[in-house]
């Protein structure tokens, strides 16, 4: 985007990347999706409500936990198999598309006729036997880098999931390891161009893993986007108090307004828009 007085035209405001199509919207190429939802599925009212509320702010698809990798066996594993008729009418009550974690490649087969995109997560992206099987299937797959992964490393793992004939590979930035423990993770925000330029494969940024602090999530969000991302992933919840899982780094339906209140100016100075559930069903 230039502007006649400015000296030199800035050209490098974000690489293009390929666009994969995710159900009725996409990923990638100018459109920014925002891909937002609870970290775990509880119940009909829970997902549905969130469902609405996200759709109604500028939300383009849907994210929902059903199989979860806790860190204690103890905690909440999520609904399994029992989310998936949620999951069904919630999505038949949107129009929006559904992203979830596949922690197995048994659930592979069931997980394909609910979900429009297969969620790796950082725990499994190095579980190469995983990638291998997504990367068989037809449906777009949203690798998270691992907890302490390389941008090479990463890279390569979705070399894996590619070279079985899956191209529908999008890539999603949740924070790494580092030393400090004021914040969940160390967001990385110089992956997005990092792999802008090593790859034409889109990237999306997840600030609530990424910082796991719910007051740090609209600025991240906002960085993003002014970085060249191709969208956001966000947890958010009717009560955050009272989620099963993360709840600390949950939005709630006011937060998460006024997000994409802030979202919609940074986008406008880069030229990219929005992908809303009406502009992804067109
Ligand atoms: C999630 O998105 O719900 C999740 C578990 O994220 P990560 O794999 O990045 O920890
Ligand atoms: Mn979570």
């Amino acid at each position: 985007m230039t502007h006649p007085t400015d000296p030199v035209p800035f050209t490098s405001s974000y690489i293009k990347s390929r666009e994969i199509p995710l159900g009725p919207t996409a990923i990638g190429g100018e459109g920014f999706l925002v891909v937002a939802g609870p970290c775990a599925i509880e119940s009909y009212d829970q997902f549905s409500q969130t469902a609405n509320a996200v759709a109604q702010a500028g939300a383009g698809a849907l994210r929902g936990g059903i199989f979860k990798m806790r860190t204690k066996p103890e905690a909440f594993q999520g609904l399994g198999f029992d989310a998936f008729d949620i999951v069904r009418r919630v999505a038949r009550e949107t129009g929006l598309p559904m992203i979830s974690e596949v922690t197995d490649p048994r659930q592979i087969q069931d997980m394909g006729d609910v979900l429009d995109a297969f969620q790796v997560g950082a725990r499994n992206m190095h579980n190469f036997e995983l990638l291998k099987e997504l990367g068989r299937q037809p449906k777009p797959v949203l690798l998270k880098r691992g907890l302490s992964a390389y941008l090479d490393e990463w890279l390569a793992a979705a070399e894996y999931i590619t070279r079985e004939g899956n191209p529908g590979v999008i890539f999603c930035e949740r924070g790494i390891r580092s030393f400090e423990r004021a914040t969940r993770n160390t967001l990385d925000l110089s992956a997005v161009p990092y792999l802008k330029e090593r790859s034409h494969l889109p990237v999306l940024v997840d600030p609530s893993h990424g910082t796991g602090v719910r007051n740090l999530i609209a600025p991240m969000s906002l960085a993003a986007a002014a970085a060249g991302a191709d969208g956001l992933l966000i947890e958010v919840h009717p009560e955050p108090a009272k989620a099963a899982s993360d709840g600390h780094q949950a939005l709630d339906f006011a937060m998460f307004q006024s997000t994409m209140t802030g979202l919609r100016r940074i986008l406008s100075a880069v030229d990219r828009p929005l992908r809303t559930h009406r502009a992804g069903r067109a």
